[in-house]
């Protein structure tokens, strides 16, 4: 997007384009921009508050979650979209944080409307912000608290955290262990010292129907089939083929036209065709194969050599997982039958689990770990899974970066009370920027407090203060309103996603800021049609606004 930005497209209007520029252009997009930060700033932190939506078919989501509320907004104003996508990346790339992106960029365009009254030009404005998050984001590094990996206390903590108001209050601990255990699995020390967090080792398997106390973590992945036959052997360690490719012979396709002139030849063609599958088992039984994992289909007659041989074999296995077990029992995958021999074959273990019709295949040289998620129903599972898979990203982050940070507002503050000091040695009219971008941080806190009932401006000072006083772990207790430690309290996130947060709201506020002229195609109007799809309580113009194609 940026990129269409930066170029001089010439412009041709149409006799009834509308057009808008400067100061009108700059209103009208900021104006979008924070109506959409202010419809989900009142979800921030634990004591949010839920929004209920209610798509155009009737059905009703409850949610504190921004990007789903962004998603669900069905947002036709392309400078409001622009912020809807600060929350898709920040959810797509750190995995938490979306709230806190969305609602910065908010109150940097509020902020920078103030400038741009007092006739400081967008540029200055920008440059500001840009040299301001760029400090900002050393300042987080600064004030990062760094852990050792195996600190399974600060990571719970952090998974608790990022799963807090999502649905998953009662079952925070269990989940948050069971978060931590797996991230663990599938750490690994690089040789600089630093920690390699592979996250694609670890699945989430979910399952209705009983309690999330149930919810466990396996070492290994799951099939999730059961044996081809019934007499094969349930639980076999050895070498494994993994196929793509069916275990069948051609002519047994139906579209094989066979004339028959008498039973005789009908009878060889039968012989001859099991002649062929018998073949087929041996030459697969001569790789030393002790158990076959098939993408399609294993004719009945091998099936039951196999099975008379003792070995066991599974059909129809989900393409995703033949092609996990590449990695899992360092298999090649056969593709093409007459390729079959003992040098295609993996090893590893492959366990059937009756009570629930599945297999656990676990080797040596894997770290694959499974979380067997479990809740009552299938809303509850996807609640579930969805903060479960954020809580992922971020303590895998914490893990990588080997540092965390203060929440419930303290790393903005002291990161607000560093950009300050550094403001002062800032020239020129991007001071004041940088100024307001210190203040834009502590929107955080202020929310924060505003959210859970108590009076932001007080909380502010007294935060102030504490962080004057050299505290910088000092924010927001949600439940007593009161200043405190918030490191020694629990309340731990992960540096890196808030570093990203930070900048994914300078990036969205300063794009806006870079428009100063805004063409619609003849058609569509600027005003009025907003209502139903535009953010609820915000200031006017939010119509849909759809030709933003030749816009500067
Ligand atoms: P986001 O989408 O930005 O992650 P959240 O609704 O998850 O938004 O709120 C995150 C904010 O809530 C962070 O600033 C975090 O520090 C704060 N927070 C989370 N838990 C607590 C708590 N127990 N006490 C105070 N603040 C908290
Ligand atoms: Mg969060």
């Amino acid at each position: 997007m940026s990129q269409r930005m930066q170029g001089q497209p010439m412009i041709v209007l149409g006799d009834d384009a509308e057009r808008m520029k400067d100061e009108d252009a700059q209103s009208h997009n900021i104006s979008a921009a924070r109506a959409v930060a202010e419809a989900v700033r009142s979800t921030l932190g634990p004591k949010g508050m839920d929004k209920m939506l209610v798509s155009s078919l009737g059905d009703v989501t409850i949610t504190n979650d921004g990007v789903t509320i962004l998603d669900e907004m069905d947002i036709d104003n392309p400078t409001a979209e622009m912020i809807v996508e600060v929350a898709d990346t920040q959810e797509e790339e750190a995995g938490d944080g979306t709230t806190t992106a969305v609602a910065l960029a908010g109150e940097l365009l509020k902020n920078a409307e103030e400038l741009l009254d007092q006739d400081i030009h967008p540029t200055a404005i920008i440059n500001g912000f840009d040299l301001a998050s760029e400090r900002a984001r050393d300042e987080i590094d600064a004030v990062a608290t760094e852990i050792d990996p195996e600190d399974t206390e600060v990571l719970r903590n952090v998974a608790e955290t990022c799963m807090t108001g999502k649905g998953s209050e009662i079952d925070k601990e269990l989940l948050a262990d069971l978060v931590v255990k797996a991230v663990e699995n599938v750490t690994v020390e690089a040789e600089d010292g630093s920690s390699v967090v592979d996250l694609e080792y670890i699945e989430v398997q979910t399952h209705e129907g009983k309690s999330v106390s149930n919810s466990h973590l396996l070492e290994g992945t799951i099939i999730d089939d059961e044996p081809a036959h019934e007499d094969m052997p349930t639980t076999v360690e050895g070498d494994v083929l993994v196929l793509n490719t069916p275990l069948e012979v051609q002519s047994a396709e139906a579209n094989t036209q066979l004339n028959v002139e008498d039973p005789s030849q009908l009878q060889k063609f039968v012989e001859r065709e099991e002649e062929q599958l018998r073949a087929l088992a041996e030459h697969v039984m001569d790789s030393g194969a002790d158990v076959v994992l098939c993408q399609k289909g294993i004719d009945d007659l091998i099936q039951h050599i196999f099975a008379k041989n003792g070995i066991l074999a599974v059909e129809r296995v989900k393409k995703s997982k033949i092609e996990l077990m590449k990695e899992v029992l360092d298999a090649r995958i056969v593709s093409n039958k007459d390729a079959i021999d003992e040098s295609m074959l993996g090893y590893g273990t492959l366990t059937f689990d009756a009570e629930n019709d599945w297999f656990v295949v676990e080797s040596e040289n894997s770290h694959n770990v499974t979380i067997v998620l479990r809740g009552t129903t299938e809303h509850v599972v996807d609640e579930l899974e969805r903060g479960m898979m954020d809580a992922l990203d971020i303590v895998g982050a914490a893990v990588a970066d080997g540092r965390v940070i203060a929440g419930g507002g303290a790393v903005e503050v002291e990161v607000a009370r560093r950009i300050r000091d550094y403001a002062d040695g800032v020239s020129g009219r991007e001071q004041l920027a940088v100024e307001a971008f210190a203040d834009a941080l502590e929107l955080v806190p202020r929310t924060l407090a505003a959210n859970a009932g108590y009076d932001p401006i007080d909380t502010l000072v007294d935060l102030r203060a504490a962080h004057e006083d050299g505290d910088e772990h000092a924010g927001l207790n949600v439940y007593s309103g009161d200043v405190v430690d918030t490191f020694e309290a629990g309340v731990i996130e992960s540096g890196s996603a808030k570093r990203h947060a930070m900048s994914s709201a300078v990036e969205a506020a300063n794009l806006v800021l870079k428009i100063d002229d805004i063409i619609t195609a003849s058609g569509l109007s600027t005003e009025g049609d907003g209502d139903e799809g535009g953010a609820p309580g915000g200031p006017g113009g939010m119509g849909g606004m759809g030709g933003m194609g030749g816009m500067m």
